[in-house]
């Protein structure tokens, strides 16, 4: 039995369909990965036009062509658009159209006026920029997960190569006028790696899918939801196997009089509050440090390649700098401070969790001897207390 040429080019629309139906799905169970909604419109339009272009070749009516073009060149607009989503969760609405008409109107054009030949080039240089374009949105995005985004950058090529030869072959016969759907080597050629292609792309944008998925989920265990700050566990997970040398301090920080602001501005004044202190942990950790909120009201700070005299320093500029932040909550204007404990690394390295209890500890002191001011672990010496005014 051999397989005619628009047996084939129903297969492809099956596989097409079926990898449309696929993404639609897989987007249906997550929202949020809308890149997989976006080709689902996409698959839908090519599916179309490979059936409008079995028509044609079948029947070469012009009307059948002119569709065809029409539905590839939005498809494949569309396909590009969505990996340009994929990259930057941006649907790139005006370019897409831009891409869409742009291609139609190089292609469109020459079949009305009966180059049906040189109307085949354009389209299938045509969908072969597309194509490479989108290979190049997945290749720029490669590092998020190597091993898929570099397979459906290749299929993307190879499908891309495929209608580049097409193209070449049209052009190396030098007809202008055809008259019939063009039917040569690389046609043939074409449509198998299309098929092959579209069953890869499918399976490995799921495969994007999940390893996103996954990814988002590490992510979210890792993080505190209302600061953004990494969270006790993953504070643990990072040093609480580690043994803390004479060069990283761990400092710990607690709110003065925290449940007052909850009982008079309410549970979302005090998140506000929360997350305007975790911005400015945030803003004095530099690299290589970590900011944590440890629960409720209270938050740490590792620093590292740090002096005692840098730690303690550091704790000082985020004490005075929160004290002396204005917050309006209900149009009332509240200034909030916080209490310290620093620990600074010894000479003989110590376990983190010995660390952190000597950092509490100092907390402890402070919040006893009057809060809004920070105490050393070694209780060497303290640093005086500021005077904002706390709401209490
Ligand atoms: P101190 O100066 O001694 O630290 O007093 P405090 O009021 O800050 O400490 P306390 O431990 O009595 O109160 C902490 C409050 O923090 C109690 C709790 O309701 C509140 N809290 C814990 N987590 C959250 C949160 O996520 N959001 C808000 N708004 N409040 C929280
Ligand atoms: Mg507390
Ligand atoms: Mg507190």
């Amino acid at each position: 039995m051999t397989l005619d040429y628009n047996s084939l080019l129903m297969a492809l629309a099956v596989s097409a369909t079926c990898l449309g139906v696929t993404l639609f799905g897989s987007w249906f169970v997550r929202r949020s990965e809308t890149f997989l909604l976006s080709c689902t419109p996409g698959l839908v339009l090519i599916v179309s036009g490979i059936v409008a272009y079995g028509l044609y070749v079948d029947d070469p009516v012009v009307a059948f062509a002119v569709v065809s073009f029409v539905l590839f060149h939005a498809g494949f607009a569309i396909i590009w658009g969505a990996g340009y989503q994929f990259r930057t969760n941006i649907l790139p609405l005006r370019a897409t159209i831009a891409c869409a008409l742009a291609a139609m109107l190089i292609s469109i054009p020459p079949l009305l006026i009966g180059y049906d030949g040189l109307a085949f080039i354009a389209e299938n240089a045509a969908i072969a920029t597309m194509l490479f374009a989108t290979a190049c949105q997945y290749w720029r995005a490669r590092e998020e997960a190597l091993v898929p985004l570099i397979g459906i950058t290749t299929l993307y090529c190879l499908t891309g190569i495929s209608f580049v030869l097409c193209a070449a072959v049209l052009i190396a016969d030098g007809k202008m006028v055809l008259g019939v759907a063009p039917s040569n080597w690389a046609e043939d050629l074409s449509l198998a790696i299309c098929i092959a292609g579209m069953t890869g792309i499918g399976a490995l944008s799921l495969a994007l899918h999940q390893w996103r998925l996954a990814a988002r989920h590490r992510l979210e265990a890792i993080t505190d939801p209302l600061t953004g700050l990494v969270n006790r566990r993953a504070l643990f997970d990072r040093y609480g196997q580690s043994l803390v040398g004479p060069k990283t301090a761990v400092l710990v920080f607690d709110l003065d009089h925290f449940k007052s602001i909850n009982d008079t501005f309410g549970h979302a004044g005090g998140d506000r509050v929360l997350k305007i202190f975790a911005t400015e942990l945030a803003a004095n950790c530099g690299a290589g440090d970590t900011a944590a909120r440890l629960g409720g009201e209270e938050f740490a700070l590792v620093l590292k390649e740090v002096t005692p005299d840098r730690a303690e320093m550091a704790a000082e500029r985020i004490r005075k700098a929160f004290a002396g932040h204005e917050i309006h909550l209900e149009g009332e204007t509240l200034t909030c401070t916080v209490s310290v404990g620093v620990a600074p690394g010894r000479s003989m390295p110590m376990d983190f969790d010995a660390m952190l209890s000597a950092a509490d500890r100092a907390l402890y002191v402070a919040k006893r001897t009057g809060r809004n001011r920070i105490e050393l672990a070694s209780h060497l010496h303290s640093v005086s207390i500021g005077s904002a005014r706390t709401v209490s």
